[in-house]
């Protein structure tokens, strides 16, 4: 989608600090850090909300959680724990309409999120 934020840093035209990049997937550095890792893993397929997955998306969101597991072994925290987050519209916290997982890391996290 031309004007989407997480496209354009997928297709390399806006910079970001990358972590990550296959055909399929991009991640890279949130440039607002939540935690000492705070990394977003993003399907280049442009796909705004979770509410606009279907079945035949199950494959990719399969690999995206693969992948972000991955990349959380890759930090270190395989054994300290790492909490992945999806929001899904404003009132959940999405303000980049390009869905994401956000793999938080590296500091306690409370429960339930507030
Ligand atoms: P969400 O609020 O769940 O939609 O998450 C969007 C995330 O994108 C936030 O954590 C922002 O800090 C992050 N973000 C916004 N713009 C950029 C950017 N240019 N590069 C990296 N991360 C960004
Ligand atoms: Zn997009």
């Amino acid at each position: 989608m031309s004007d989407c934020l997480f496209c354009k840093i997928a297709a390399g035209e806006i910079p970001s600090r990358r972590v990550h990049s296959d055909e399929e997937f991009y991640a890279f550095e949130d440039i607002n850090p939540q935690a000492p890792t705070h990394v977003l893993v993003i399907p280049r397929r442009h796909i705004a909300t979770l509410n606009d997955l279907r079945d035949e998306d199950a494959p990719l969101m399969g690999r995206l959680l693969v992948l972000a597991s991955r990349i959380a072994k890759e930090r270190g925290l395989e054994s300290k724990g790492f909490r992945l987050n999806a929001n899904c519209l404003e009132s959940a916290g999405q303000s980049v309409f390009h869905v994401h997982l956000h793999l938080l890391g590296g500091r306690p996290f409370g429960w339930p999120p507030g």
